[in-house]
């Protein structure tokens, strides 16, 4: 599956686009002049192996928190503006990137302070267009659509290249995955910038998980996209958890274990869904890319098997295991599970 070729910039430490690693990102949803609550959000992130975290500087005083938000965050900072250039020009002093639509601060004059600022420390700028509040001039022409929401990027990123500066990451973010999708894929053979994907107010943890793997899973399988974000109305840790699953069942990220589980039938005589709730509870700290199949019978369990590193197939009263096609053995009640996991373990170790 090959990639589409973009700038590399960096986000702090974080390379994104060319041929680094897909990156994932949140926003904290703190009140960033708090900064100890925003510095707390921040981490939870990072234990959630966020690569990036991005918070909103709507006023004075949390464009103020950000150096101590900066000075105590274990990942690279975006500050997000909106229209208002001053906060720009000061969260450019200490944030690691910033997210600001370059058409809407209010004049060249305005936009040359910002690209001056940003140069100066060398950090990117974000475009990051939201299909709900386009240009008018843009609405009343070409509508609210995906070809609208493309102009509008290359409406912003001609005036940052007007001035020479390049540094630029994009985004393109709609309600709904077909409009999110159809606008990335149309501005993707337009520019060299790597795009940071998402599907804006994607909804709860069922409906984002939805919307953003169709938009942002296939887009990444058409080899589009550098950095993610889900966005879940609900907690920072399973934005992270879903933006990591979509890379890793698109095939664009090796790391972590894979189940396959079958969905049950009439064959099954073990309680499968609780078996599968609890490995897929004790892989969740397991990096090296493993697959792992839990099957309810023998029917389809050897088929799959031969594929898994480890595999589990149930039957009456316990089940057997399958390391790398070959079987280990017939295990019955707790210590089916146990053994598995025991195998698990020590294949997880394996250097
Ligand atoms: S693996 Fe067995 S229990 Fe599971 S769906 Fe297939 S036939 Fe049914």
């Amino acid at each position: 599956m090959t990639r589409y070729p973009t700038k590399q910039i960096f986000v702090g430490n974080v390379p994104v686009g060319g041929d680094a690693p897909i990156s994932v990102q949140s926003m904290t949803f703190s009140k960033t002049a708090d900064a100890a609550a925003t510095i707390e959000q921040i981490k939870r992130l990072y234990f959630a192996g966020a690569d990036i975290a991005r918070v909103s500087v709507p006023d004075h005083e949390s464009a103020a928190a950000l150096a101590e938000i900066k000075r105590n965050s274990p990942l690279p900072i975006v500050a997000d503006i909106h229209f208002n250039y001053r906060l720009a020009l000061k969260a450019a002093q200490v944030a690691d990137c910033i997210r600001i639509n370059p058409g809407n601060i209010g004049g060249k004059d305005r936009i040359k302070e910002v690209v001056k600022a940003c140069s100066d420390r060398r950090i990117p700028i974000r475009i990051g267009v939201n299909g709900g509040s386009l240009e008018k001039e843009i609405e009343q022409k070409y509508g609210n659509g995906a070809e609208a929401m493309a102009k509008s990027a290359l409406y912003h990123i001609k005036l940052l290249e007007d001035l020479d500066f390049t540094a630029i990451k994009v985004s393109l973010k709609a309600s709904d995955a077909p409009r999110t999708f159809e606008a990335y894929r149309a501005l993707r053979p337009l520019v060299p910038y790597p795009f940071h994907l998402g599907v804006t107010e994607a909804g709860t943890m069922f409906h984002s998980t939805i919307k953003s793997a169709i938009a942002i899973g296939g887009l990444l399988m058409e080899g589009i996209g550098d950095t993610i974000r889900v966005s879940i109305t609900g907690e920072l840790e399973e934005e992270i958890r879903v933006a990591r699953a979509i890379l890793q069942d698109s095939g664009r990220q090796a790391e972590g274990v894979n189940i396959i589980s079958c969905p049950t039938c009439a064959r099954l005589e073990s309680d499968l869904k609780s078996a599968v709730a609890i490995v897929e509870e004790r892989v969740k700290h397991i990096k090296k890319p493993l697959n792992l199949s839990v099957m309810g019978c023998a029917v389809n369990a050897l088929g799959e098997a031969k594929y898994a590193d480890l595999a589990i197939a149930f039957g009456k009263n316990g089940g057997l295991i399958i390391k790398r096609g070959k079987m280990i053995g017939k295990f019955e009640g707790d210590e089916l599970l146990e053994r598995f996991m025991q195998e698990l373990e020590a294949m997880a170790s394996e250097p």
